[in-house]
């Protein structure tokens, strides 16, 4: 296994490895690894010949009071893990490569950035200004610089998924976009490099995260088709834990990401949470398909559930 440190080796190994015929997937990450990131590579290896990990902590993605600095790096640990599970390339630039206009190379300042509209408004978007912008411009540069054929990302991330779909189509990208299913602990916690920063106090009462879309997901499968009571659900799970602070329950399209108030048979939708534990802030989420007056029946509604929160 490779670690390719700047953009010009990781170029050439990729077009050496198209020469060769051989398809390309990337999984890119920030790095601190588990269970999750390394379900998207076991993907990978099913969908390509060679396997690239970007591991890159990018500061623009990162509010002014965010977590930038403090977000665990552990390339070392990392690339045993991925090395132990056959990948070919890790591309771990630095902030220069990534960024070589920037004058700023601690929190980067570039003049070109990619963007996707209207998507980027809601849910995480309208609390965390600019932040899908910085995913936008640095999956586009990883997708430069590592030259994939098909590209992994985790339903964990719902609406980062549904902005990079949107930005490979509307820009002509001829990558597959393939998702992961979420992958949690054992009592539900969505995994998540951030739940490092919990204290044992808060990480028992985490779960209510996965309760509060767990309801919403059983109540829209047993035919509930208003989004108020769906909303009510979940901020009734999240409430049994004094020490969670809602920042937002909503019912949203899965593709347009705009909230549903009455949810079409057929339709799927995301019931998304994001909450605060101390300064710790977890999100999570059901991707549902609203049964049709057909398909209403318990042992679907057990099918579909297995498809949406796989654990
Ligand atoms: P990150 O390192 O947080 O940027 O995540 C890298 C990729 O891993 C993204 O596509 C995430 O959606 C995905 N991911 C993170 N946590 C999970 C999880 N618990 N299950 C599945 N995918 C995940």
């Amino acid at each position: 296994m490779d670690i390719l440190r700047t953009v010009d080796a990781m170029q050439s190994y990729a077009d050496t490895a198209r020469a060769a015929g051989d398809r390309i997937a990337l999984v890119p990450t920030m790095g601190a690894l588990h269970e999750g990131h390394l379900s998207l590579v076991s993907i990978a290896k099913e969908q390509a010949d060679r396997v690239v990990v970007s591991i890159f902590v990018n500061p623009t993605q990162f509010g002014p009071d965010e977590d930038f600095d403090e977000y665990p790096r552990e390339l070392k640990q990392d690339a045993e893990k991925l090395r132990q599970q056959g990948v070919d390339v890790i591309f771990a630039p630095t902030g220069e490569e990534m960024y070589p206009f920037s004058t700023n190379t601690q929190r980067a300042d570039p003049l070109a950035w990619v963007t996707v509209d209207e998507l980027d408004e809601t849910l995480c978007g309208r609390y965390r200004d600019g932040h899908f912008r910085g995913v936008t411009t640095v999956v586009t540069k990883l997708f430069h610089a590592c030259k994939p054929h098909v590209a992994i990302f985790g339903q964990k991330d719902a609406q980062q998924l549904a902005i990079l779909r949107r930005m490979t189509d509307e820009l002509l990208f001829d990558i597959e976009i393939v998702a992961g299913p979420i992958v949690r602990e054992d009592d539900g916690l969505a995994m998540s490099s951030r739940n490092a920063y919990l204290s044992p106090e808060h990480r028992s009462q985490a779960t209510v995260l996965f309760d509060a879309v767990s309801a919403a997901e059983s109540a829209i499968l047993r035919g509930e088709q208003e989004a108020t009571p769906i909303v009510r659900a979940m901020q009734n799970e999240l409430g049994k834990s004094g020490a969670a602070d809602v920042q937002y329950a909503e019912v949203v399209d899965a593709d347009t990401l705009t909230p549903v108030e009455t949810l079409d048979p057929g339709q799927n939708v995301l019931a998304a949470v994001a909450v605060y534990f101390g300064d710790t802030r977890l999100i999570d989420n059901a991707l549902v398909s609203v049964p049709t007056g057909t398909n209403h029946r318990p042992e679907m509604a057990d099918d579909t559930a297995d498809v949406a929160t796989s654990r």
